[in-house]
């Protein structure tokens, strides 16, 4: 075990320390006094309340949400590997139906606050495991954890990513590559007996949203046969793969990134899935080309990034998404489902209905909201940090 700082002390503010009580694990800027700027990463903090009580444990860590993360309500832990190894341990007991599922072969192991160490996550595909790192502060940690990771799994092999920007951008290294034997370029996993491909070592993202499982699977085996499909935003085609799986009558999938369509061919060539429309260009340019082409579909898959800035315009998800819906639903036919989805933390699932509602309204449609979805078990979140339950999906009929 790597000798650690000194600890700091910190102190709640008056009117936050319900809060905590309560469990919140993030140190917010806004709710604790003494946060000096020269703590180095990975410091641990002593949270106290204005009259001295100790409240909890956290490690220092600046990064796109706060300040450091709470691990322990325990004044006397020590946070060393066999502190990781119980954590570790209690998350993978937590997933024993997704390791016993032989189809279903990715997926979250350890989701940061959710299983209580926020700011690290662990994502397990067909025996390799992904690090991500959200701060310095937990890559201080690095040893401890590897040590503690490798004791409790098996592995074929270690990979990482390092997020430590304060945006959560990733980190470029020359190599993801941690330990053991290097994976297969690409993986072939299996979701729900699907095949998808995935690339441990090829920039920030693998290929795959595990998030949205549950959502693939349900448009493959409730909504998708028969149905004409359009996957906008479709990244490397999965929702598209899913709706081909469930015998769609055809798929398009529209997304403006160059090496969407090499990937997108690859995810349908490893199901056996031939002729499939794939369109690189920018959503909003296809909508234009689909109103002129009088085009209609069954089922529209709505599932942008929160922001995205091309050559001519940004978007964000706040500003533009009514926008967007009212061209899905004017391409949408009647009867026909939409997807709307958004992974945007800051937007809590009753705004984003009045979006929905918004979009209706404004383009003189009636509309039924026939499901919803989160988060997948395995992306377990904090009850006391709701935030982390990002993800929202309504599943929207068109009905006039
Ligand atoms: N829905 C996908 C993930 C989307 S990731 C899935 O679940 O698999 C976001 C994608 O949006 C990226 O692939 C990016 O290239 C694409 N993108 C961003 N701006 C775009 C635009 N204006 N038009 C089309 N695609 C865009």
């Amino acid at each position: 075990m790597k000798k650690r700082l000194k600890a700091y002390n910190i102190t709640i503010k008056a009117t936050s320390l319900s809060r905590y009580k309560k469990s919140y694990p993030l140190i917010n800027i806004d709710f604790v006094d003494g946060l000096e700027k020269n703590i180095k990463e990975g410091t641990i903090l002593n949270l106290y309340s204005t009259s001295k009580q100790f409240i909890a444990l956290a490690y220092y860590a600046r990064q796109n949400k706060g300040y450091g993360w709470i691990l322990s309500k325990d004044k006397s832990q020590q946070i060393d590997t066999n502190f990781f190894i119980d954590r570790f341990k209690k998350a993978i007991k937590y997933r024993d139906d997704f390791f016993k599922d032989n189809t279903t072969t990715a997926f979250r192991v350890f989701n940061g606050e959710g299983d209580g160490i926020g700011g690290l996550t662990i994502d397990y595909f067909d025996g390799y495991y992904l690090i991500t790192w959200y701060s310095e502060g937990i890559y201080s940690f690095r040893e401890d954890i590897l040590d503690a990771l490798k004791s409790v799994i098996k592995y074929k092999g270690i990979y990482q990513k390092k997020r430590f920007d304060t945006k959560g951008k990733y980190l470029d290294d020359n190599s993801d590559f941690v330990c053991g034997i290097e994976a297969p370029k690409p993986i072939i996993i299996k979701e729900n007996s699907v095949n998808f491909a995935i690339y441990l070592d090829d920039g920030a993202m693998v290929g795959l949203f595990l998030d949205q499982r549950d959502v693939r699977k349900r448009l493959k085996t409730k909504y998708a046969k028969d149905k004409r499909v359009l996957n906008t935003f479709s990244y490397t085609g999965a929702f598209s793969v899913a709706c081909a799986e469930g015998k769609s009558k055809d798929t398009t999938s529209v997304d403006l990134a160059k090496r969407s369509l090499p990937k997108t061919k690859e995810n349908f060539e490893i199901n056996n899935i031939g002729n499939q429309n794939i369109v690189v260009q920018d959503v909003f340019e296809y909508f234009k080309y689909a109103n002129r082409k009088k085009l209609l579909f069954d089922i529209i898959i709505l599932d942008p990034p929160s922001f995205a800035r091309s050559k001519k315009m940004t978007f964000s998800v706040s500003k533009d998404y009514v926008k967007l819906l009212k061209e899905v639903i004017s391409i949408t036919d009647k009867n026909g489902l939409i997807v709307a989805s958004t992974n945007y933390a800051n937007l809590p699932k009753e705004k984003f209905k009045t979006f929905i509602d918004k979009a209706f309204k404004e383009s003189n449609c009636r509309y039924k909201i026939e499901e919803f979805f989160s988060l997948p078990k395995d992306f377990r979140v904090d009850n006391g940090f709701l935030e982390g339950d990002y993800l929202k999906v309504f599943f929207v009929r068109k009905l006039t």
